[in-house]
């Protein structure tokens, strides 16, 4: 029997619920080799984020199957390492697609369907069958939003629910809440958390243990002040805020999380995170710093390049190297608010991560070109390969107005052009060319030495790419395609041959760095600006 263990979170938005959620699933993970699955349960309608602005929503993660989920998944994955499924992110859109489907096909034939019952008996099956689908020892449900939010009503009332159907015993309640601290005389105040476990238990939740989030560590007279809510000091786990993420699971083991998880699961919970301090200590006593300008179009909101910015990181703890980030805009590039040398200034390497849409394009096209001109280590992911490729067209290849149909429909040279199956779509949820798909590396490339693999899977999210017709134009002017689709046609990764690091790639391969286990592409960048530099 699979054990259910729910991550709700109150007082206020924002306090860390999907790293809380990482963190458990982390402090499980090599215990006996357990299975872990995370499901993620959404409020809003939408049936994905993917047609969101990732200025309301930060960034689209997108998974193995081509899913496109909340960026909590990328938190998960690079954290437990499990790849996620589609359906493990239930939001309402989808929840209330199903239902409403099953009503159309009569499956309800003669009733009234409502949210009590129908809507949450649906997230009960919906887990259930995740459930005896995988068979994890652990399924973690992080439910988004915040306790007394009326959209994520349906999802609390069926966490509850679930214990008429397997039984409490099965189920752990776990509540991350916030302690205020009054900065006049440092007290931490418990009043508006005690409230808030007091809705969660009208609402029929009563939880087996509190995560307290707080700035220091809850003296145990702090704790004592919950035992009037019948919670003892062993059920209150302090959680104090951190600059590094990474160092969340060990804060949680020091402050007793494992022995009060071991308590609430019913079993001893041994844990194994040596590999994890070792890569934290590394981390944490750099031997090297680097600046990496990220040029890109959302740079003054970080979380729509997370999985970017944390990738960075995970090469940079492989190497003992701190990476520093410098955020540049390049529609300021564009419009000559900023020079290169301004934006740029001596950045040790440049990063291009995906985009959409020709705002801020040329801005980005001059970085590259600055880049591939002065050996500047460069790493395009996404639009930051097809940018490089209308560069290297324009300025070696002598095609003047090269362009991509996204940003110039009319242009003379489209060496970016829409992907044929893509040419007769005109809804937007979930149509571009989404998740794994395999690409052969061409012996004695960076990229294959850095993969050291014939086949690779890596995931996308586009519609565009580099046109066929223009492939041996490129070649030609020496432009190499390190890694192409089965088929050939589809150019999956570029390398340029005298120049330290000039690497691009179709796919996102951000999404699938782990913590413990870098990404190659990204592993070999930072290697080549520490090296330059
Ligand atoms: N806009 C480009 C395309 O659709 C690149 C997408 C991306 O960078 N994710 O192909």
């Amino acid at each position: 029997m699979s054990k259910f263990i729910f991550i709700t979170g109150g007082v206020l938005s924002g306090i860390g619920k999907g790293i809380a959620t990482a963190s458990i699933g982390r402090l499980l993970k090599n215990h006996g080799d357990k299975k872990i699955i995370v499901v993620k349960c959404d409020g809003y309608l939408n049936v994905d984020p993917g047609t969101m602005n990732p200025i309301e929503h930060g960034e689209v993660f997108v998974l193995n199957d081509g899913t496109e989920v909340d960026m909590d998944f990328g938190h998960y994955e690079r954290f437990i390492g499990t790849e996620g499924e589609g359906d493990w992110n239930i939001t309402s859109g989808k929840l209330f697609l199903r239902l409403i489907d099953k009503e159309r096909e009569g499956k309800f034939l003669g009733k009234t369907i409502q949210i009590v019952p129908h809507a949450v008996n649906e997230v009960i099956d919906w887990w259930i069958e995740l459930a005896e689908k995988h068979k994890p020892d652990y399924m973690l449900i992080e439910i988004g939003g915040t306790i007394g939010d009326n959209e994520n009503f349906w999802f609390i009332e069926a966490a509850h629910r679930l214990s008429h159907n397997i039984g409490i015993d099965n189920i752990a309640y776990i509540h991350l809440t916030y302690l205020p601290m009054l900065y006049n005389t440092g007290e931490l105040k418990t009043k508006p958390a005690k409230r808030d476990i007091a809705l969660l238990r009208s609402m029929g939740i009563n939880p087996d243990l509190v995560i307290a989030r707080s700035h220091y560590v809850l003296p145990e007279r702090i704790k004592h002040k919950f035992n009037e809510l019948n919670l003892n000091p062993k059920q209150i786990i302090s959680a104090i805020d951190m600059n590094n993420i990474y160092e969340i699971p060990l804060m949680f083991y020091e402050n007793g999380m494992v022995d009060s998880l071991s308590d609430v699961l019913h079993e001893k919970i041994d844990v194994d995170l040596s590999k994890w301090e070792e890569v934290l200590n590394n981390m944490k006593n750099p031997t090297n710093k680097l600046t990496i300008a990220i040029c890109g179009k959302y740079t003054d909101l970080h979380d729509s390049y997370a999985s970017v910015v944390e990738a960075l990181k995970h090469a940079g703890a492989h190497l003992r190297t701190e990476i520093e980030i410098k955020w540049v805009e390049t529609t300021d590039i564009e419009s000559g608010v900023l020079s290169i040398q301004d934006a740029i200034g001596n950045a040790d390497g440049i990063l291009v991560p995906g985009g959409f849409g020709s705002r801020g394009v040329e801005g980005k096209i001059k970085v590259i070109q600055h880049a591939r001109e002065n050996d500047v280590p460069y790493l395009g992911l996404c639009y930051g390969m097809q940018l490089a490729v209308i560069e290297f067209a324009r300025n070696v290849c002598g095609l003047k107005d090269a362009s991509s149909k996204e940003i110039n429909p009319e242009t003379e040279n489209p060496v970016i052009d829409i992907l044929p199956e893509q040419k007769d779509i005109t809804t937007k949820g979930g149509t571009m060319r989404l998740g794994a798909y395999p690409a052969n590396l061409d012996k004695g490339t960076k990229v294959y030495n850095l993969y050291n693999s014939d086949v690779v899977q890596e995931r996308h999210r586009h519609r565009y790419e580099v046109n066929p017709e223009y492939h041996e134009t490129l070649k030609k002017n020496g432009l190499i395609f390190s890694g192409l689709s089965p088929n050939k046609k589809l150019v999956e990764f570029i390398e340029l041959k005298d120049h330290p690091y000039f690497v691009a790639t179709q796919a996102h391969p951000e999404l699938k760095s782990r913590f413990e286990k870098p990404a190659p592409l990204f592993f070999g960048f930072v290697r080549a600006c520490l090296k330059r530099k």
